[in-house]
């Protein structure tokens, strides 16, 4: 997982960041509001850990300027001294997904991160999405383009749910790799066969090729209307 760390005692955020490191999850950190902010708007993250007490920007606000400003739906887990009921139901009508009073274990950080993935994962995956003449029903796994009918292995349909969910993002390599493959290593000669029969299936049932590569950084699903600009 890909974690945003916005906590301005160094002594903590070090910690976390080396701990994360450590079990093998790539981490950023701000140590204060407004770098946090813009981290979290700018970049994507599957999760973001939260202290309260910040400069610049205090978590709660911050909190709720990811979810209500910015519509930023990354799972958020509240780290706080403070342990109060109200404080927490402050915190969940912010926008928080959970809560954890410090001092902390690193490996409950990490298990209810993990938590929080997992569920955010099945609520994007039941959507129903649509690009374009494009659309996939994750319910009955089925996939339409130009009101054709495409038959496509459940990789290859892994990776298109994924560009699919914010067509015109550059997903990385990396990225396409560890959501088809989640921890089996694979060699990016897999990826690039499962993303070879992907559009050349789509491309036959709906005239045109809706991926783009781009080089040096991955692949985007183009949204047509930007395409013919
Ligand atoms: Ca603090």
């Amino acid at each position: 997982m890909h974690i945003l760390i916005i906590e301005d005692d160094l002594a903590i955020a070090a910690n976390l960041y080396d701990f994360l490191e450590s079990r093998g999850h790539s981490a950023d950190a701000a140590a204060n509001g407004v770098a946090g902010l813009h981290l979290a708007v700018t970049q994507r993250f599957d999760g973001i850990l939260l202290d309260l007490g910040l400069p610049g920007i205090n978590g709660m606000t911050l909190c709720k300027k990811l979810r209500e400003e910015s519509h930023i739906d990354t799972p958020i887990l509240m780290l706080t001294a403070r342990d109060t009921l109200e404080d927490k139901l402050e915190g969940f009508e912010n926008g928080a997904d959970d809560y954890l009073v410090k001092p902390f274990a690193l490996k409950e950080v990490e298990a209810r991160l993990m938590a929080m993935h997992k569920r955010h994962l099945g609520k994007v995956a039941n959507r129903m999405l649509e690009v374009d003449k494009l659309s996939y029903d994750p319910k009955t796994l089925s996939i339409r383009f130009a009101d054709n009918h495409v038959k496509l292995p459940p990789k290859c349909i892994r990776l298109l749910a994924l560009m699919m969910s914010e067509p015109g993002r550059v997903f990385s390599r990396k990225e396409l790799e560890s959501e088809a493959w989640e921890d089996v290593q694979e060699t990016s000669d897999t990826l690039r066969s499962h993303m070879h029969v992907l559009r050349r299936t789509l491309t036959r049932a709906g005239g045109y090729d809706p991926i783009e590569t781009i080089h040096g950084l991955g692949y985007c699903l183009i949204q047509r209307a930007e395409a013919q600009d």
